[in-house]
């Protein structure tokens, strides 16, 4: 099973997610029998929301992000247009994205990835398109706001052009 995406990425979304290292909510923001389901064909044993240690903090994420829930549909929404929906759980995997998306760290920490070109990978194997339009390597959850911010949104972007943006090292920096 090496090297495939349950291995790649689902495994340690869950892992990070059952040692309350991500800002997943719960479930991992999917349904509850998606979640058993996966968790279940990585080989992890689910683990019931109110056992996670995480608890108290996942009641309070899922207020927060019932609190920015049009952000969390217009996130979702970016990310299902850009899905290979031939890879497994295609679409759990946007709706897991853009829940992590909602948290306050770098996008691979907030996801649980063990490292940022993980996360690359993830792009790559499940948004083929949106890591192609990437090519400048943005910090992925600024990229990923910059996208909403062109079609109309206003997220991001307070100046018209990167080169003279006092934000630059926020949405091109190294993501540590
Ligand atoms: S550097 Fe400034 S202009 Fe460029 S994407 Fe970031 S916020 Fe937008």
């Amino acid at each position: 099973m090496m090297g495939d995406v349950f291995t790649q990425y689902w495994y340690p979304i869950i892992t990070a997610f059952h040692q309350g290292k991500s800002a997943l909510p719960a479930h991992l923001g999917i349904s509850a029998d998606d979640y058993y389901q996966i968790t279940e064909l990585v080989g992890l044993v689910p683990i019931a929301t109110h056992d996670l240690p995480q608890y108290a903090a996942l009641q309070l994420r899922h207020e927060l992000i019932g609190m920015r829930d049009d952000e969390l549909s217009e996130l979702t929404e970016l990310l299902t247009e850009h899905l290979d929906h031939h890879q497994p759980y295609a679409q759990q995997m946007a709706t897991v994205l853009a829940n992590a998306s909602m948290g306050s760290q770098h996008l691979w920490r907030d996801l649980g990835m063990p490292e940022r070109p993980r996360l690359s990978q993830l792009f790559h194997d499940y948004f083929p398109t949106l890591h192609a339009l990437n090519h400048h390597n943005m910090r992925w959850k600024r990229f990923l706001y910059k996208q909403l911010c062109e079609s109309g949104g206003d997220y991001v972007c307070r100046s018209p052009s990167c080169e003279t943006c006092t934000s630059y090292e926020e949405c091109f920096g190294e993501e540590r």
